[in-house]
């Protein structure tokens, strides 16, 4: 199938006579099409990935290239003088995710399909997303995020089910995404949704009418939680999801042949993080529905459902009121409790009960009535074993696991960074695509200048179409000659853009001071707040003040410029990274339970500056000490002053020169000048009378490591022979090696 086909019928013109547009929805019509026509994965038993969030960014680049005809598709497009890149504009990206965790569920699903494994990606539709993030008067604003056009990557499939909640009824509708694998086969991304949602009742803010479920129920992802409307909004949302995703699951497997005592020999089910947990009390009680005693029933579900664990953050293990359940999913309170009652009945350690002082504890239920119970990465895993979930871990050792995170190749080196890849391809061939391990062979080269010297101008390449795009989308005046210093991700007080930003007023005092960096330096932020994380917003608001004052002063501009890129999403992380030298990766260790930017910065061969946390450690141990900047106390320090509850950031405060000129400036009349007093003032007494997530212990290794990096950057054939070694350990991080363990170890597809 050509385009130039698919236009003419469609359209009855050529590809020079179509509108960009007109030409994208061909395009998504022929690769539709195509990914129809492919085989998709089959077997007895199937995967059921359950996840509040995907994240899969924007599609049609992706599918081209697992289809194979991206590169056909560029050229026809080429010789007809229209621009691949410029089309890929129209499409809009699907905010169906915060971040990480809903990026590893795409890059997951990627995986599966590549691999040729029987399983799909069971989530919601939102509607509006999360939030579109916008910038006022150096302020976050959350806008709704649109992005379902008449025609998209969903199918409207004829699977309904009427979902009972506390007193009423919602009539549930599937929609389907195809996930091409590379060059292979396909599964779906399966979406629920109801018909009776109604867009119209959001107007220009995220705010929107929370009482009215059957119109709001699919809307957007996580409501605003700072009330308990937002909250009770979630259980529904949350049930929605496993209601259908349950029955989905005992439909496919009757129709198979199941007679659903054996449901283990046709289905798994993976939780990702709590916010699928109702799916174990739901499916005991469809069990029951379909004549199942409860012993059964339960014994049934505890060989299907697996839990991955995503944080050790105690505040995002979800415990849902047990009077929002009672108000949400009665239904499934009385199983609930039957759950904790067999829990009590055999177990006396309290501090593992499902029910406690009024609460469901999600986690809980997923561990004691799940079969496999894994981490994230080593470091993070071990943690759960030996701390967070140790209760949990004497009751069950031969439950916990580590299956460290990755990425797909395919979106995070093919697709964003055709230019490395090809390069890689030429150096060491094609099969680096499929064994992603075969990205070592680029080791031979680490004394090839001619090599190095290309590696170099490959990123230099990079840089200048970041520069150019940003100019372009966000008008920012880069120096595409500068040192691109990079911290995109979530914006939250553990991953420690406060750090940063406090390293970036030391370096404006230090060049006021007429001490200038030998390379300019451009620092770049990229993060959404959740709406009602305040301290966060307030850091958002302390950046945007220093791009501010920074960029305008003509001392400073020229060796120093900071940049926070207005709604950091997919779309935007896959121009960054590729143009990154230096990858932040500084959340306070045993905090970050893996990372994958981390990743996806090193594939492109960006060296990590961070601490020894999540998938850093793993990062630290392949690369070696000399092509990796790590600082700061390590995480059983950390632990160990949790525990003894005597951290006081004034004491550091008041000991460091330097931390203290800089914390001073957030409420120094400069800032205050271009910001708001109330939102600084907040910030600096946070930081100085509480610091929750330690950076001030921190500050000084971190300055004097960077400092480190940006010298060594210096010596462009040294720097070089860095990006190498990161590239070519970076196979490891694959999402398919990921995947693989998964199904070797868990799921036995
Ligand atoms: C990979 C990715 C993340 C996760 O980044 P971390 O640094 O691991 O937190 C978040 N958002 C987007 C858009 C991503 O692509």
């Amino acid at each position: 199938m050509t385009l130039a086909k698919v236009v003419s019928t469609k359209y009855n013109k050529t590809i020079e006579k179509c509108s960009n547009e007109e030409i994208y929805f061909a395009l998504l019509e022929m690769t539709k099409q195509m990914a129809e026509d492919k085989v998709s994965n089959e077997g007895k038993k199937k995967l059921y990935y359950i996840s509040a969030e995907f994240l899969i960014g924007k599609l049609l680049s992706n599918n081209l290239i697992n289809l194979g005809i991206y590169d056909s598709v560029k050229s026809e497009l080429e010789a007809s003088g229209k621009s691949l890149a410029e089309i890929e504009e129209i499409e809009m990206e699907p905010s169906l995710g915060n971040g990480g965790l809903g990026r590893l569920a795409a890059c997951f699903v990627d995986s599966i399909a590549t691999l040729g494994l029987n399983g799909d990606g069971v989530g919601l539709n939102y509607h509006f997303g999360l939030f579109k993030q916008v910038f006022d008067h150096n302020l976050q604003k959350e806008t709704p995020n649109p992005w379902i056009t008449d025609n998209s990557w969903l199918t409207k499939t004829d699977i309904t089910y009427p979902v009972q909640f506390g007193g009423f009824t919602v009539q549930s509708r599937l929609y389907d995404i195809d996930v091409v694998g590379y060059n292979n086969r396909t599964t779906k991304l399966r979406l629920f949704d109801i018909e009776s949602v109604d867009e119209n009742i959001v107007g220009d803010t995220i705010d929107f009418n929370k009482d009215e479920i059957e119109k709001n129920l699919t809307l957007f992802l996580y409501p605003d939680d700072s009330d308990d409307k937002g909250r009770l909004l979630r259980v529904y949302q949350q049930y929605f999801m496993v209601s259908n995703a349950a029955r989905l699951i005992l439909d496919e497997a009757v129709a198979k042949g199941s007679n659903l005592h054996d449901l283990a020999d046709y289905a798994t089910v993976q939780i990702n993080d709590t916010h699928p947990s109702m799916v174990i009390p739901e499916l005991i009680r469809l069990l029951q529905e379909r004549g199942i005693l409860m012993d059964e029933a339960i014994e049934i579900v505890s060989k299907v459902c697996a839990y991955t664990n995503h944080t050790i953050l105690a505040e995002a293990l979800e415990k849902w009121p047990i009077h929002f359940l009672d108000k949400a999913v009665p239904q499934l309170m009385p199983i609930i409790r039957e759950l904790d009652n067999r829990v009590r009945g055999k177990v006396s350690d309290e501090s593992t009960y499902i029910i406690k002082d009024g609460l469901v504890h999600m986690a809980h239920m997923d561990i004691h009535y799940g079969y496999s119970v894994n981490g994230v990465a080593y470091l993070h895993t071990e943690i759960l074993k030996n701390s967070e979930l140790n209760n949990f871990y004497k009751l069950y050792p031969e439950k916990f696991n580590n299956k460290t995170n990755g990425i797909t190749f395919r979106r995070w080196l093919m697709s964003c960074n055709p230019e490395l890849s090809a390069m890689i391809t030429e150096l060491i061939g094609e099969g680096w695509k499929k064994d992603a391990n075969e990205l070592e062979k680029l080791g031979n080269y680490i004394n090839d200048d001619a090599v190095l010297d290309r590696l170099l101008a490959v990123k230099a390449g990079k840089k200048t179409d970041l520069k150019n795009y940003l100019k372009k989308t966000q008008g920012m005046d880069i120096d595409e000659n500068s040192i691109f210093d990079i911290q995109v991700k979530r914006l939250h007080e553990y991953k420690r853009q406060q750090m940063n930003a406090l390293y970036v007023i030391h370096k404006y005092f230090e060049i006021k001071e007429g001490k200038k960096p030998a390379t300019p330096i451009t620092v770049f932020f990229g993060a959404k707040a959740a709406p009602a994380y305040i301290i966060a917003k307030d850091i958002i608001h302390l950046i945007l003040c220093l791009q501010q004052i920074i960029n305008n002063d003509p001392e400073v501009s020229p060796y120093l410029k900071v940049f926070m890129v207005e709604n950091y999403n997919v779309t935007l992380a896959e121009k960054m990274i590729p143009a990154c030298d230096i990858s932040e990766q500084i959340s306070l260790a045993s905090k970050e339970a893996s990372g994958t930017g981390n990743m996806k910065f090193m594939l492109n061969g960006a060296v990590t500056l961070g601490t020894m946390d999540g998938a850093n450690v793993e990062i630290a141990e392949l690369v070696g000490d000399d092509n990796i900047y790590t600082f700061g106390e390590d995480s059983q320090t950390v632990i160990d002053r949790y525990a003894r509850g005597d951290y006081k950031s004034k004491t550091y405060y008041d000991a460091n020169e330097n931390l203290k000129r800089a914390v001073d400036f957030i409420v120094s009349d400069t800032v205050k000048a271009v910001g708001c007093s109330e939102n600084l003032e907040r910030l600096y007494h946070e930081l100085l009378n509480k610091d929750w997530f330690m950076t001030f212990p921190d500050f000084d290794a971190y300055v004097e490591t960077r400092e480190k990096a940006y010298t060594a950057y210096t010596d462009r054939k040294a720097w070089a022979k860095k990006m190498l070694v990161n590239i070519s350990k970076a196979g490891f991080f694959s999402s398919d090696r990921t995947i693989e363990q998964y199904n070797k170890e868990i799921w036995k597809l």
